[in-house]
């Protein structure tokens, strides 16, 4: 086992920890990191460890950010009233690659799961109903398409009825058990504009 020197077993297995990472490609990150200059990996190290250490939830759409409201939030062309609820910061991501959406976010970082034990505790669905007590026009619920996805979205819609707010749901022009940030902007465009009240 022992064929390198025991900080080059260290680092590949560090790298085989991370998620998708297999043996041969944390060996080769491993040796590509021993040949870097060494500021690169200086850089790299910090950067680790600032994102690690500022990183946080944004007090108002639960995304990550390293301020206390992240740069959608913050900023005043976008519209506050209405709000896209999302289950992770990647299906954000995707969103605003398609340029077109111009209002808010909520990110409850996951979803209901009986399956999983994962309950509507578990995600970040209080922080929604605080905001909703807010001035809001729309809630539009963009989970996933998955099992999930869409006992999540029922679950919202049901709570949030009651407020008398406009809740939709993307139409499913998203392929079924379809994780949103793979698909393309099209796509997720006409899912968008095909929305449909709840
Ligand atoms: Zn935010």
């Amino acid at each position: 086992m022992d064929y390198y020197s025991n900080q080059i077993s260290r680092l590949i297995e560090e790298f085989s920890r991370l998620p998708g990472i297999g043996a041969k490609s944390a060996q080769r990150l491993a040796f590509h990191i021993i040949n870097m200059p060494k500021e690169q990996v200086e850089n790299l190290a910090k950067c680790l460890l600032d994102a690690r250490n500022n990183v946080r939830y944004c007090s108002q759409c639960c995304t990550l950010t390293d301020r206390e409201l992240c740069p959608i939030c913050n900023n005043p062309d976008r519209d506050q009233k209405t709000i896209m609820v999302v289950e992770t910061p990647r299906d954000l991501a995707a969103y605003e690659k398609t340029g077109k959406y111009n209002g808010v976010y909520h990110v409850l970082h996951g979803a209901i799961s009986p399956m999983l034990g994962i309950g509507p505790g578990d995600i970040r669905l209080k922080e929604l109903m605080e905001r909703l007590q807010g001035d809001v026009d729309e809630v539009i619920i963009a989970t996933n398409s998955s099992l999930e996805g869409e006992t999540t979205a029922m679950y919202i819609s049901k709570l949030i009825k009651p407020t008398g707010i406009k809740v939709s749901r993307i139409a499913s022009g998203v392929p079924v058990g379809g994780d949103l940030e793979y698909i393309d902007e099209v796509t997720l465009l006409r899912a968008l504009e095909g929305r449909t009240q709840l």
